[in-house]
């Protein structure tokens, strides 16, 4: 538990301060305040003071007779109590004494009533109001974790200082679902007038790192509102026992606090489909029941607006996803081309980059980066800058990062053997030769044959044009053609293969099958789905949904379709071995070159 736990301190420690202000108030500077000593004395004192003429001044209140001698210079007050005295003016004029005007208005005991009595308490009053609200505040603060708390959830950002939506980039349906609830909390009458009433939660979905946080964090920074924040796993790992009661705790501080945000990262640990297995997850069902028990608890417009992010949505029980509960979803997409520009953009403010730099190029070379990944790949560049002594981030240290990211760093020792740096560079030639010479594929961005920190001994990266949101069957079949290329080359050449094709070939194999039991693009199984998806945002693991006889089939099928593409390969690579031969070599003398390279070498008339 990472409670900020500020010490605890019991309100009578509070009053006992106060306590001791006053006593020393009283016992120091009252005394000291008021100029003079008091000494009382009896009446019989003053009788005979009179008649020695020992009085210098007097004054007489309705209880009390203050006066003061002659030969002590007013230092020392004396008093006494009052007594039924007709004649006592007229022998305090034959003595000589003084009814000044000074002592009578000073009317000291009036202020000093004032100074001892009132004063302490105008002091006690307000120092209790001061502490009182000291104590809400702190309590605001660590949430509850201050004595009676049970719950985890703390008051996450100050929402003055939060994040704003500007600082999520792209993502622009998202936001535009979003600023809809910010409008609400702003102003919820608008909408009460109507008779609409808010989703009571909103379910963010998509992949890691899309910024579905930052979103959530952006609607409380825009609105203006305590922004409460707590992961699914936290409810089941952290309080063994006790999911339900924090359930129930962080429902109750919220409504409190309204209008607020809460946010459930994580989800779907608690919104896990319930099912009819003896001896479930007993802990994660009650909390899970807890849940849908708070949110029916309240009604739409309190002020109370849930957020959950999940990445796995269709693990989550029906119940959480139906009307009056999570009924919204927004989707949080992995960004594209235009949104990818737009998130380097933001990140790139936070470093000193060159003014020259592309970002629209190093976006189009990020293809299929989260915002997480842009984010990181900033920063690499900028550490990159740093390594290199140079005070600005260039084009090559951004376009350096992102092959850190996708590829891992340039294996400095790495000693290929000369055959071996020759193989691998006809083998990225040949990738990069069949994808150039088949007329739909995209042209490379950059080839490479230093070997890098994640095995890779070279690659080719290709770069979209844009972004593609529908491929055809012709271009899926040349994308294999191209995983096939590789290993192609080194056929050809060597007569020899190697080992270096692994991941071409799993990658040509997932694309093929693919083709055949999800895109329905064999003619012998039409339309038919044959594999289901399981989790499209983590990995996109499949499960298959049909009889033994059609898995045999589709194998068979998967063979063929890569067996054909294979043998395109090898036919455009052997129509052009010239130039496979001449690139290769420039390409292993260079170690890196780029696409215009490339292409110049490619449209040369040899
Ligand atoms: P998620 O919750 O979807 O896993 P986060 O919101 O935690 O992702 O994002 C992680 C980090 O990635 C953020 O702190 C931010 O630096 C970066 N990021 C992700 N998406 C964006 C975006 N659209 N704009 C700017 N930064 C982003
Ligand atoms: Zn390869």
């Amino acid at each position: 538990m990472k409670e900020v736990k500020s010490p605890k301190r019991p309100l009578i420690y509070y009053y006992g301060i106060v306590l001791l202000a006053l006593l020393i108030f009283n016992l120091i500077v009252a005394p000291m305040l008021s100029s003079s000593q008091i000494v009382e004395v009896d009446y019989g004192t003053f009788m005979s003071m009179i008649e020695n003429q020992e009085i210098d001044s007097v004054e007489i209140t309705d209880t009390q007779i203050y006066f003061t001698d002659t030969d002590t210079d007013n230092t020392t007050v004396y008093t006494t109590g009052l007594m039924q005295d007709a004649t006592l003016t007229e022998r305090l004029y034959e003595a000589g004494a003084t009814f000044t005007s000074e002592i009578e208005e000073t009317t000291s005991p009036v202020l000093t009533i004032l100074l001892s009595v009132v004063l302490p308490l105008v002091i006690f009053v307000a120092l209790g109001q001061y502490m009182s609200k000291k104590l809400t505040e702190q309590m605001g603060k660590n949430s509850m974790s201050f004595g009676m708390g049970k719950s985890n959830a703390k008051v996450y950002v100050e929402s003055t200082a939060g994040i704003r939506f500007d600082d999520v980039a792209g993502e622009e349906e998202a936001k535009e679902s979003l600023a809809e609830i910010v409008d609400y909390l702003h102003n919820p009458d608008k909408y009460t007038q109507v008779g609409a009433s808010m989703p009571k939660g909103l379910l963010l979905v998509g992949p890691p790192g899309t910024g579905k946080t930052m979103l959530a964090k952006a609607v409380a920074g825009e609105a203006n509102v305590p922004f409460f924040s707590i992961s699914g796993s936290e409810f089941v790992e952290m309080f063994v026992g006790m999911g339900a009661s924090k359930v129930r705790d962080l429902f109750k501080q919220a409504k409190e606090k309204a209008p607020c945000i809460v946010f459930i990262d994580e989800i779907d640990a608690i919104g896990k489909k319930r099912d009819s297995q003896l001896g479930g997850n007993d802990e994660r069902e009650q909390t899970l029941n807890q849940l849908l028990t708070e949110m029916d608890g309240f009604e739409g417009n309190n002020g109370v607006i849930i957020l959950a992010a999940t990445n796995r949505p269709e693990s989550l029980d029906p119940a959480l996803t139906r009307p009056g509960r999570f009924d919204r979803r927004v989707p949080v997409e992995l960004p594209d081309l235009q949104g990818r520009e737009a998130i380097l953009k933001v990140h790139a403010k936070k470093i000193k980059a060159a003014d020259d730099v592309d970002y629209h190029t190093i976006a189009r070379m990020a293809s299929g980066a989260s915002g997480a990944e842009l984010a990181n790949i900033v920063n690499e560049a900028a550490l990159r800058a740093v390594r290199n002594n140079r005070t600005v981030v260039t084009q090559a240290d951004l376009e350096e990062s992102i092959e850190v990211v996708i590829a891992g760093y340039q294996k400095k020792n790495a000693v290929l053997s000369d055959q071996e740096k020759k193989v691998v560079a006809y083998h990225e030639i040949g990738h990069a030769l069949v994808a150039a010479l088949q007329t739909h594929s995209a042209p490379v961005q950059k080839i490479t044959i230093i070997p890098r920190t994640s095995g890779a001994l070279g690659y080719t990266m290709q770069v979209e044009q844009g972004d593609k949101y529908l491929l055809t069957k012709q271009e899926l079949e040349n994308k294999i053609a191209t995983y096939t290329g590789g290993r192609a080359a080194e056929e050809l050449v060597f007569g020899e293969i190697t080992t270096g094709a692994s991941n071409d070939i799993e990658q040509a194999t997932k694309l093929a099958r693919a083709m055949i039991t999800r895109y329905g693009m064999s003619e012998d199984f039409d339309m038919v789905a044959l594999e289901t998806v399981n989790n499209q945002y983590l990995g996109g693991d499949t499960s298959l949904a049909c009889s033994a006889d059609t898995q045999n089939e589709i194998d068979r099928k998967v063979i063929d379709l890569v067996r054909t593409q294979h043998r395109k390969a090898l036919d455009i690579l052997s129509q052009h071995r010239e130039k496979l031969d001449e690139l290769s070599l420039y390409l292993y003398e260079k170690e890196t070159i780029t696409g215009e390279e490339f292409m110049e070498i490619l449209n040369r008339e040899a």
